[in-house]
């Protein structure tokens, strides 16, 4: 097979299927199969804006950075028995040599070629290529859905690990999206006893309940400042302006807020809160070294990915995968088949 079909941005709301040349895989590069893609809040914001903030659109480019499939071919210098193997797809590949990379925080690196953020293609398409050690190979009980949402699991992991979320945590989660979700089931594997999340969809709050919250909090009822929970850390992951400042404000002393939703830089934090409690704040930007805990806890079953897709497209229906979240309150993520 020498050509391969792709989904295509264009321009804002533009999306082709195009056909392309299989990409032929480097010194050191598999070349995946790809069997599975989740639709990223990212993959759909490029496609109805054209940019999310300093990264523009500004030539066509291939969606897609959660994705799973099985090696079929190996460039010069990997090992030809991974040939079939299957495997989750790390989307982002770092220089592997400067400062940041060499020490341990890769997300950070400056030349971070990171799938479907401009200007480099996603894999939304038949086949991509990767650095052979971002092809993580996962066990027969992963499925191919869950083999692509190792990568939106990374990010709940990555988000406890920031928030040092370990036995005993009380932690609150604003916004029950996939990435909440995935931080609440993260939060209880890590040990928390207490999970409250909020969110004001209550299909949304009704599944963050099935996976392992303790308590939902529809903020169109309560708001945060009544709900009476004291959490010892925030995993913010709505991005809401409203959710930020309000989660901040529910934190008991010398706790930390965790932000991973995408924010907004003219938002005022109440600074005086924050120092007289001594909270920490920080960000996520991506994730480092999370998959063989994602796949670990996967495979264990103490966390289902499984669960939250609510719609299969074909790739030539990625569009309506790109918008079935924003058509219907009851989907969750969508998964496009490339193969199909
Ligand atoms: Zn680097």
């Amino acid at each position: 097979m020498t050509t391969m079909q792709a989904a295509v941005l264009r321009g804002i709301q533009q999306l082709a299927i195009e056909e392309r040349p299989v990409p032929e895989p480097g010194p050191g590069e598999v070349l995946v199969q790809v069997n599975a893609v989740g639709v990223c809040g990212s993959d759909v914001h490029y496609y109805q804006h054209g940019r999310i903030g300093d990264f523009v659109v500004e030539r066509p480019m291939v969606l897609g950075h959660e994705s799973g499939g099985v090696i079929a071919g190996v460039g010069p210098g990997v090992d030809a028995s991974r040939m079939g193997q299957r495997v989750s797809v790390e989307p982002g590949v770092p220089d592997l040599t400067c400062p940041e990379c060499l020490a341990g925080r890769y997300n950070l690196c400056p030349d971070m070629r990171f799938f479907a953020t401009p200007p480099i293609d996603g894999s939304l398409a038949g086949f991509v290529t990767v650095h052979a050690a971002f092809a993580h190979p996962v066990p027969g009980s992963i499925s191919d859905d869950a083999a692509a949402l190792l990568e939106p699991l990374s990010v709940g992991v990555w988000a406890c690990r920031k928030g040092r979320v370990s036995a005993g945590s009380r932690v609150l989660i604003t916004g029950a999206g996939p990435i909440g979700l995935v931080a609440t089931q993260c939060a209880r594997a890590f040990g928390a006893t207490e999970i409250v999340v909020a969110d004001l969809n209550p299909h949304r709050l009704k599944l963050a309940a099935d996976l392992g919250a303790t308590a939902t909090i529809n903020v169109a009822d309560t708001p945060l400042s009544e709900a009476g929970t004291e959490p010892t850390v925030l995993l913010e992951c709505s991005g809401h302006p409203g959710a930020t400042v309000d989660g901040l404000r529910t934190l008991n002393r010398a706790s930390r807020a965790v932000l991973v939703g995408m924010g907004d830089d003219g938002l005022p934090l109440p600074l005086t809160f924050i120092q007289s409690r001594e909270i920490e704040v920080t960000g996520t930007f991506r994730y480092a070294n999370t998959w063989p805990t994602a796949i670990a806890l996967a495979a264990s079953g103490q966390v289902d990915v499984d669960s939250l897709v609510t719609g299969h497209f074909p790739l030539a229906e990625s569009e309506a995968a790109l918008l079935a979240a924003e058509r219907d309150p009851l989907a969750v993520k969508s998964v496009i088949n490339p193969q199909q």
